[in-house]
This record gives structure tokens, C-alpha cells and sequence, in this order.
């Protein structure tokens, strides 16, 4: 796939999708280290520098500020100067960095089979990124039990 749509319908190009799959895999990377992430099928072949680096760039054009709110409490804001596309690039890559910046987040790898996904531990007793995968884990337990309760037919 050459180009995708993203919001309102904007056509995207190889350029931008080629810079979406950088901060993806830069996120990945990250969040692999983060989690200490064993799961071979969800490695990328980029090292951490690269990682960080790839997530870095887009932020390049962003600050912080410290600013009077209208209620009259101060607080941190985030800003960019980016324009169009790279304002999407530029707030992935800030929630991105926010999340696996954050030492008391508690993201976890999704050992659902093939998945490559991470999750934000909440209060339930959550095992997988989403209902998808827990679907999928519980078919294969179940016929891993099947399978495994089977006598060998002579
Ligand atoms: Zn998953």
C-alpha cells in the first residue's frame, strides 16, 4: 500500500507514509525497551538511538509553555509550529513520547497470538490490547486443551 487516508479524507503520499511508519517503528522500539518486550514477531531492526531519534524529530518544532489558564491556575502546554501534515506527525510523536516517557505508566506487550500491540495496564485484570485478542487467545488455549486431551488414533 502506497498511500492512505487520514483525517477528513486527505490523500497521503509515499513521503508521508514512509515518515508514519518511522514513528511507528521508533515507537515500537521504545515501547519493546520500556517493557522489556520479548515477543520476536514484534521487534523492529532499528536500536534505541535510532528509535528515540525517530521519535525526536518530529518534535523538533514543539515546546513547552507555562501558561495562565482562564480559570487562574497555571499549567504546562504543549505547542508545535508544525503545519498540516506534520501537526499529525508531531502530536503522535508527543503522546507517544508522553506515554513511554512516563515511569508510571503501566504498558504491557499484548501476548495475544501474532499481535503486536501494547496496552495500558487498568484496574480489570486485562491480559490483552483489546477483546480481538482475548477472543483469539482463548480459541487457541482452548484448542491447544483439545488437541492435547486427544488420544493418538491407531
Ligand atoms: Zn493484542
Amino acid at each position: 500500500m502506497r498511500s492512505a487516508e487520514i483525517r477528513g479524507g486527505s490523500r497521503l503520499g509515499a513521503d508521508q507514509l514512509d515518515r508514519l511508519r518511522e514513528l511507528r517503528d521508533g515507537l515500537r522500539r521504545v515501547a519493546a525497551h520500556v517493557t522489556a518486550d520479548d515477543r520476536e514477531h514484534a521487534q523492529t531492526d532499528l536500536t534505541l538511538e535510532e528509535a528515540m531519534a525517530a521519535i525526536n524529530a518530529p518534535l523538533a518544532s514543539s515546546h513547552l509553555l507555562l501558561a495562565r489558564s482562564a480559570d487562574d491556575t497555571v499549567e504546562v502546554s504543549w505547542q508545535h509550529d508544525a503545519e498540516g501534515f506534520d501537526t499529525v506527525i508531531a502530536e503522535l510523536a508527543f503522546e507517544g513520547a508522553r506515554l513511554l516517557g512516563d515511569p508510571n505508566n503501566e504498558l504491557l506487550p499484548c501476548h495475544g497470538p501474532g499481535c503486536v500491540l501494547y496496552y495500558v495496564r487498568s484496574k480489570t485484570r486485562r491480559a490483552w490490547c483489546g477483546p480481538i485478542c482475548g477472543n483469539r487467545a482463548r480459541v487457541a488455549r482452548h484448542y491447544r486443551q483439545n488437541r492435547d486431551s486427544r488420544s493418538p488414533s491407531a
